[in-house]
């Protein structure tokens, strides 16, 4: 696995050493970054827990970073200012690269809000392995669903900045995959991801 920066950092004492032959051993089936992006509660996380074994019964070795579970981690120092949830992404894109280059598939759930945190993220992983997912839902849906009752927070004043209370969700433009969580049940979104990736090959 070779670690590796996307882009200008404020050091200019870093020389990364050419590694050679670190890259995994080719498998069947070609390693990729299936990336979530939508609302809370559009579904990302229940999505991808059910497409894990999915995927998992087809050989592949998975891994999965939720955007929760990160935030208590890898980006427990980030806030979320614009600047802080661009940041947020980023890591998790460097992070999905690492592991995308050492031979798994990984699944990101993250609302990921903006068009230019998904585009430097795909950037960062390579967009030959990079699938968009954009798990769609109308606000009023994920609001009435409100699994965390981070929406019922968000409208007493509780949380500032949250996506699609008070700061804007972006939704993608051209994203591999559109599923409207609102009108397909989660098995058949998992069926729609998984027949995308095996129709690619
Ligand atoms: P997110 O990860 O996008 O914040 P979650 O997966 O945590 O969203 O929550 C989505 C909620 O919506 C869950 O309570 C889930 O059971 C429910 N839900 C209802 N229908 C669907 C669907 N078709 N796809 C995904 N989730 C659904």
């Amino acid at each position: 696995m070779i670690i590796h920066t996307s882009g200008p950092t404020q050091h200019n004492n870093l020389v990364p050493y050419p590694f050679t032959g670190t890259r995994a051993a080719p498998t069947a089936a070609r390693p990729t970054v299936i990336w979530l992006t939508g609302l809370s509660a559009a579904g990302k996380s229940t999505i991808v827990d059910s497409l894990n074994p999915v995927l998992q019964a087809r050989g592949l070795t998975t891994c999965i970073l939720d955007g929760d579970s990160v935030r208590t981690g890898l980006c427990r120092d980030l806030s979320f200012s614009a600047e802080d949830r661009e940041e947020n992404v980023r890591r998790v894109a460097e992070v999905a690269a690492l592991m995308v280059e050492a031979g798994l598939t990984v699944m990101v759930a993250l609302i990921s809000p903006t068009r230019a945190a998904r585009k430097l993220a795909r950037s960062i992983v390579g967009s030959a392995r990079f699938v968009e997912v954009f798990v769609d839902v109308p606000l009023a849906v994920a609001e009435a669903r409100d699994p965390k009752g981070l929406y019922r927070r968000a409208r007493a004043g509780g949380i500032a900045g949250f996506t699609g209370i008070d700061s804007a969700y972006e939704p993608p433009e051209f994203p591999e995959l559109h599923i409207r969580s609102d009108e397909v049940e989660v098995q058949r979104a998992v069926r729609m991801i998984d027949d995308w990736l095996l129709a690619r090959g």
